[in-house]
């Protein structure tokens, strides 16, 4: 920092948006008024209503710390540390993927799914990552138990500590599982969740600078995308008891497909369901 700094919020703000809108982020502004919302410990409408206020040097410190970051396109969500999704508070690093506001939608389809059952049930979260998904159903559904499986552990350390903060530990139990490993046993769940990996592997590479920092391991659906898809679809059956439900999330493009495999993987009532911004994103069937 030079010494033609600024003194207050508001001229910080400015610089702030300036040097990110040279770097290429978007909406430049927004990601400034988050920062130094964070580094004020405010909310984000109140650091620009301190637009006249001159900034500590610990402040001015903090705040710019992470604008360089933000800069270096790393993630706002990774920046800050969190991310809010349903109502929730998750904490995030760059072992998980960070929550989508479309799978807050995911969520309410599957709360939705699990409530016409009309009694206590069991849900499995496949790829829990950040334990978002399992920890809002949790939260949405008292009487419900989450089982939140990943085979990453540092996602799956996450997702422990995300449950516990979210007041929901008790009903969430964090499993170290193996989609591609063979189940045995009795179909136990009631219902399965799963927002998947669904990004064919040679489109990954293509993708925004800040997606790129999530984990390859959160986004890669194989060579057709859809290698996670086909295995939950194709396990289902096993896991799922009968009249149970499974409720995928899914990429642009993989409608057809994916109904496709869960009636392969011989589940009924398969339909697809578009999300808030009109596209073909999730499909429910019953096992
Ligand atoms: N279930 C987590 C989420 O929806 C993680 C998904 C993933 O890693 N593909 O954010």
């Amino acid at each position: 920092m030079s010494g033609s700094e600024p003194t207050t919020a508001a001229g910080w703000l400015a610089k702030a948006e300036a040097f990110l809108a040279e770097k290429g982020v978007p909406e430049a502004s927004v990601n400034a008024e988050f920062l130094l919302a964070e580094a004020l410990g405010v909310g984000r409408g109140q650091a620009k209503a301190e637009g006249t206020r001159t900034l500590t040097r610990k402040e001015t410190l903090r705040f710019w710390e992470t604008v360089k970051s933000r800069g270096r396109r790393i993630p706002l969500a990774y920046v800050l540390g969190w991310q809010p999704f349903a109502g929730c508070r998750i904490e995030v690093d760059d072992s998980v993927l960070i929550p989508r506001p479309e799978t807050e939608e995911l969520v309410e389809l599957a709360a939705r799914e699990a409530e016409s059952l009309g009694r206590p049930v069991h849900i499995v979260d496949v790829g829990t990552g950040s334990g978002c998904v399992a920890i809002a159903l949790a939260r949405r559904l008292p009487d419900a138990v989450v089982y939140a499986t990943d085979v990453s552990s540092s996602a799956l350390r996450l997702a422990e500590s995300n449950a516990m903060a979210n007041h929901v530990s008790r009903r969430v139990k964090v499993l170290k599982e193996d989609l591609f490993k063979p189940h045995s046993g009795a179909p136990w769940a009631d219902v399965a969740v799963s927002n998947p990996p669904y990004i064919p592997s040679a489109e990954v590479d293509r993708l925004e600078p800040e997606v790129l920092k999530e984990p390859r391991l959160a986004l890669d659906g194989g060579k057709d995308g859809l290698l996670h898809l086909r295995a939950i679809a194709g396990d289902a059956k096993r896991l799922v008891k009968p009249g149970g439900r499974v409720l995928l999330e899914f990429g642009a493009g993989q409608a057809a497909d994916v109904r496709a495999l869960l009636v392969k993987g011989g589940l009924s009532a398969v339909r697809i369901v578009k999300d808030a911004q009109g596209m073909d994103r999730f499909a429910a069937a019953t096992v």
